[in-house]
């Protein structure tokens, strides 16, 4: 996994561990924050309705036993290093591996409503998907919190899972 973790930090990462899928947690709340709060719900093929729900997404996470969590300080990387690397690993034989980038998919000026341009090119977030992102980050001892001001420092999440 070192070989991993350095690709993810000359990419732009400023963490990234190893952790257990177990601490991946989903909730139902999540939805509701993307169709009450986010002007992509329905209007992306990374946004819900249109990706995995969180039960979905939990039988998922289930199906393996190893996850990788990484942390930028810039939403726009996460997505494309997600994308990257596991591309990277499945040419490895990391046949399941698949990835969850941050935030809206920004890869087109406007999105294709009838389908993808670059479905090899991206991916849901963690958040879109029905991921507790803050309840996850912090199972796994690491710091997340909400931001008041501009100019704060952002912390954004990755994850990949790999078997
Ligand atoms: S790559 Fe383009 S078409 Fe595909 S989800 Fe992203 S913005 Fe939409």
């Amino acid at each position: 996994m070192e070989r991993y973790f350095e690709v993810l930090k000359s990419n732009g990462a400023d963490i990234a561990i190893s952790i257990d899928p177990k601490t991946i947690l989903t909730a139902a709340w999540t939805i509701y924050k993307c169709q009450f709060g986010c002007n992509t719900f329905g209007h992306s093929h990374c946004c819900p309705p249109n990706v995995p729900t969180y039960q979905q997404t939990q039988a998922i996470i289930d199906c393996y036993d190893k996850a990788i969590l990484f942390r930028c300080h810039e939403m726009s990387i996460v997505t494309p290093l997600a994308v990257k690397l596991a591309r990277e690993m499945f040419l490895d034989g990391y046949y399941k591996v698949i990835a969850f980038g941050s935030g809206p998919c920004t890869m087109c000026a406007k999105c294709n409503p009838t389908t993808c341009n670059f479905p090899n090119k991206t991916a849901p977030s963690m958040e879109a998907c029905g991921i507790d992102v803050f309840a996850t980050v912090r199972s796994n001892g690491l710091e997340i919190s909400t931001l008041r001001e501009k100019g704060e420092i952002q912390n954004h999440f990755g994850l990949l899972l790999v078997d």
